[in-house]
């Protein structure tokens, strides 16, 4: 009985957990194994990277027929490098990262991995070769090697283990009554926002994905946390090509280009140096933010 109730405590979970995120959709489609948006075109075959570039040509993209999006997006990200996508609340940053994700199709244009258009190769395969570090992760009710694991099946504890310590929460983990484990999640071990996010960073790192997408967390994790996760992603990311969708500007400032976007569009893209010199919006968000931090701090 346990057995069959299993699965449908994992998605009441995932369910409870659902906001906008990129992950809880990723997980949703994972569990309930449905796609309600794409479709594999019939013998479409699988992904094939050599070089992990990816680029957006010219793509339209709204959810609702009478709302557009984007509005004909293009830029490249060079294999290994690390872009940020920032801009104002609603101008369609976590879109762009489901639309790699191949949540949903875009209306025109195409987005290309290593030259191939992702609408035309298997939707396993394209997800297999991204790695989602997302804002908020969802644990499943089971234990932490576990939900390590879950990046990959068939890690092997030995696999788990050096995640763990690359993502920097082994300490933690050695800690534990029961080590790896130890239950967590609801009815488990609660872990700090901190301590979810290394999860997450260690299930990539099982994963071992040439592409990164990272959607930063909004919510509040204290400065000196933030600092070490921060560090963390960037030895996670060095040698994958990465797409960051950033809140806070002062974490992507060493991005090789940032890109930003306003009402779906990209208005600005260049080095932190090259915006702020530009005294566009960039400029003024940075400008923004510096004197929010200034008051509250
Ligand atoms: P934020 O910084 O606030 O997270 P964002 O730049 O990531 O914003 P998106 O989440 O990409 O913005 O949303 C862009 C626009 O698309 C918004 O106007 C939003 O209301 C709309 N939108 C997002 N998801 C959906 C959806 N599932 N159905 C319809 N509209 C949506």
């Amino acid at each position: 009985l346990i057995q069959l109730f299993r699965p449908l405590d994992m998605l009441g979970m995932v369910y409870r957990t659902v906001r906008q995120g990129l992950i809880d959709m990723a997980e949703m489609f994972r569990l309930i194994d449905t796609d309600a948006e794409v479709k594999d075109a019939p013998g479409a075959p699988a992904l094939l990277i050599r070089k992990p570039t990816v680029a957006f040509d010219n793509v339209v993209f709204g959810y609702e027929q009478d709302r557009t999006i984007l509005h004909g997006l293009s830029f490249e990200v060079p294999a290994g490098s690390h872009v940020a996508i920032v801009g104002p609340s609603g101008a369609g940053k976590s879109t762009i990262g489901r639309l790699l994700f191949r949540f949903y199709d875009p209306q025109e244009g195409r987005i290309l991995i290593d030259g191939q258009d992702i609408a035309k190769v298997t939707q396993h395969s394209l997800r297999e070769q991204i790695g989602i570090v997302p804002q908020d992760s969802v644990l499943f009710n089971d234990t932490i090697g576990y939900n390590i694991a879950y990046g990959r099946g068939g890690a092997g504890r030995e696999q788990v283990i050096a995640a763990a310590q690359s993502a920097a929460i082994m300490p933690l983990i050695e800690r534990l009554p029961e080590g790896l484990d130890t239950e967590v999640g609801e009815r488990g071990l609660k872990l700090s926002g901190g301590e979810k996010q290394r999860v997450a960073i260690a299930r990539t790192l099982v994963k071992d994905p040439p592409i990164l997408l990272l959607d930063e967390a909004t919510s509040a994790l204290d400065s000196r946390t933030e600092q070490e996760i921060l560090a963390t992603l960037r030895r996670v990311s060095e040698h994958r090509t990465t797409l960051a969708i950033a809140h806070r500007l002062s974490t992507i400032a060493d991005a090789d280009k940032i890109l930003v976007l306003e009402h779906g569009r990209l208005v600005e893209s260049g080095h932190h140096t090259d915006l702020l010199r530009r005294k566009g919006l960039y400029a003024e968000m940075w400008d923004r933010q510096r004197a929010e931090k200034s008051d509250s701090g």
